[in-house]
């Protein structure tokens, strides 16, 4: 399909440059031509005026006169000439008449009429065609070349601007991609087609066509998917979702059609797809709109997909971190049937991350890597690779050759809980009041079993907290159980019920505690099944978004009556939790006054100091299954 724009450009573009050059040539022969015609004129004749003409007429100097237009050549016997200027409506016998040449001497003089000169004529009758024609070349080259910078692919319109990433220099190897080594070896089955596709073909098998990478933003898809590329040393093109949609309509699904004939022509090759969520989201569910040019490019990718040979050699990987929203036809057989799950690095793949990113950078001896990754549990490699660049930006304005522990360590802070305030100067006050709240936190949270590990403390304000306690699981968990819930939420009224106890006065710090709380206890009601009285079912259906962990609108399917029950149960959670903290904070106020005396004193306390004041940490009981009823 040929756009008409593009039609338009290629026609009006190539010949409107050269007719140009043809006209201005054109304009500048005819100027030369004029200008060489007056040149050649004898001499310029002696003008004079109408009056000192008469005068000699009457004087009967003048024999013969000639006439062109308004210009009168007049000529004595001996072949003088003197040029007069007349009007042009006036005829010559009228005017001289009017200057009272007696009628005789008119008819005696030798008048000749002379057409106008052939340059003149020329002149006059193309001169404004010719200039308006000029005028609107220009005029148009001007709006085309516009035209094209504005969306200055106007010329290779329906061209996939995919770019292929085929260099031996910046080839990346399933080495430089840290854990998921269930992903690495689903891939390298991947590498392993593309390396030697014969040996599958001669065995009858048929080589897959597409592999979808899914996960959390972050986690290193588009990383190791250049891997596979690199690892079989193919072409790999990389082109985003969004990139096929673009201004004019149909462009997504000529660029779809381009990307396939190019890759196919570099076979064995990967086609990367990222993003792809952008054109491939369910259709016709009219969610964002029903975008027709988005269902065509996913059709043209289908039809694609469907068309080229199996064995040819194109792999299509395409990533997203919204498969819950992708078309169903998409998944399908011979389509992205194979799935890739990229998960949020472990313990040990962050300590890798770490130690990649921090490869071609000074590191101190001190800087220990393991302590950076035990405390950056969920954070994904893309916000490693954050906290690595922060940790520079910090050595170097701190004039230090090195990168130091401290330096990772606050970035962490820094990218978990916002920027240091260091303006935001607390009153005294104030001060006392959040260093029992954070310590009102940490207690509770150190002595209940089920909290996670107290790391620090501090009353220094980042972002938008006064202080914060940083507590941290100690291994990656998938899973939560109804105990570890009741315990958090107790820890997270802890900081509330500290002020409440202490001050008999509450601040308004605590309401983000709250909302959390909260929404912890709502999920244990209706989402979890953990409330004896509402029993194992869910209430309200959520759309879900599994990898941003954000709730969208929720769809009531439940009665009055019931949310009320669950109002009710979220009360008696809260109360639960409300009475554990105070119970909590009432029987340990020695403990919670020295962590107070150190946090104002030091403003932050890191987690031996923490246990040097306040003991050990309550250990979890193990789980062990009860023993069978008789
Ligand atoms: P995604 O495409 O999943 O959003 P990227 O592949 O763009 O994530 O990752 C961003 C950056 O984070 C990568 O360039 C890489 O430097 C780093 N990164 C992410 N995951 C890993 C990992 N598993 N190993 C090493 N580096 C990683
Ligand atoms: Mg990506
Ligand atoms: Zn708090």
């Amino acid at each position: 399909m040929v756009s008409y724009r593009e039609l338009l450009v290629t026609l009006l573009m190539k010949p409107l440059s050269k007719n140009l050059i043809i006209l201005v040539l054109s304009l500048l022969v005819i100027g030369a031509v004029f200008s060489a015609t007056s040149l050649n004129k004898k001499q310029t004749p002696e003008t004079i005026g109408v009056t000192a003409l008469v005068e000699k007429i009457n004087n009967d100097e003048i024999t013969r006169v000639e006439v062109q237009e308004d210009t009168l050549s007049a000529f004595t016997a001996d072949n003088v000439e003197y040029s007069v200027k007349k009007e042009p409506t006036v005829s010559l016998s009228e005017l001289l008449s009017d200057y009272g040449v007696p009628a005789e001497k008119i008819i005696s003089l030798n008048v000749e009429v002379k057409e106008p000169g052939l340059g003149v004529t020329l002149a006059r009758s193309f001169l404004p065609t010719l200039l308006f024609v000029i005028g609107l070349s220009i005029v148009l080259w001007l709006f085309i070349r516009q035209m094209q910078g504005a969306s200055s692919r106007a010329m290779t319109f329906g061209q996939s601007n995919a770019r292929e990433v085929n260099n031996k220099k910046n080839r990346i190897t399933f080495a430089q991609v840290a854990g998921n080594p269930e992903a690495k070896e689903e891939l390298s089955e991947i590498v392993e087609f593309l390396k030697t596709p014969k040996k599958f073909v001669d065995l009858g098998a048929k080589i897959p066509k597409g592999v979808l990478l899914m996960g959390p933003p972050g986690t290193g898809k588009t990383l190791i998917a250049r891997a596979v590329a690199g690892e079989a040393n193919v072409p790999f093109f990389h082109i985003s979702g969004s990139e096929f949609v673009e201004m004019f309509v149909g462009v997504g699904a000529s660029r779809v059609r381009d990307l396939f004939q190019k890759a196919k022509k570099a076979a064995p090759c990967i086609i990367f797809i990222d993003e792809i969520d952008a054109v491939g989201r369910q259709r016709g569910t009219g969610m964002g709109g029903g975008h027709d040019e988005r269902e065509q490019t996913l059709n043209q990718i289908l039809v694609e997909m469907d068309g080229f040979d199996p064995n040819l050699g194109v792999i299509v990987i395409a990533a997203t971190n919204r498969p819950d929203v992708l078309d169903p036809a998409l998944l399908r057989p011979g389509r992205f049937d194979r799935r890739v799950i990229l998960d949020r690095p472990d313990l040990k793949a962050r300590q890798e991350i770490l130690v990649t990113h921090t490869l071609n950078k000074p590191l101190a001896k001190e800087v220990d890597l393991k302590r950076v990754a035990e405390r950056t549990v969920g954070l994904s490699g893309a916000d490693l690779m954050n906290i690595v660049n922060e940790a520079a930006i910090f050595a170097a304005r701190r004039d230090q050759k090195e990168i130091m522990q401290k330096d990772l360590l606050d970035s962490i802070e820094k990218v978990l809980i916002g920027p240091e305030r260091k303006s935001h100067v607390l009153g005294e006050e104030e001060r006392v009041m959040t260093a029992y709240h954070e310590a009102g936190h940490a207690v509770v949270g150190h002595l209940l079993p089920h909290c996670d590990e107290v790391h620090k403390i501090s009353i220094i304000s980042r972002g938008r907290a006064a202080g914060y306690t940083m507590s941290i699981p100690g291994e990656d968990r998938k899973m939560h159980s109804r105990q570890e819930f009741l315990d958090d939420m107790a820890m997270m009224l802890g900081g509330y019920v500290a002020e409440r106890e202490i001050f008999g006065d509450m601040t308004t710090g605590a309401s983000n505690d709250l909302q959390k709380a909260t929404a912890v206890a709502r999920d244990l009601v209706t989402q979890y099944g953990m409330s004896d009285q509402l029993g194992p079912r869910t209430y309200g259906q959520r759309e879900d978004m599994p990898f941003l962990g954000r709730g969208g609108h929720e769809a009531r399917d439940y009665s009055e009556k019931v949310a009320e029950q669950i109002d009710s149960e979220m009360a008696k959670l809260l109360n639960g939790a409300l009475e554990t903290a105070t119970r909590i904070v009432k029987e340990n106020r020695a403990k919670m006054d020295q962590v107070v005396a150190s946090l104002l004193k030091n403003e932050t306390i890191e987690k031996e100091e923490f246990i040097t004041l306040v003991g050990p940490a309550t250990k979890a009981p193990k789980i062990t299954p009860r023993p069978a009823a008789v």
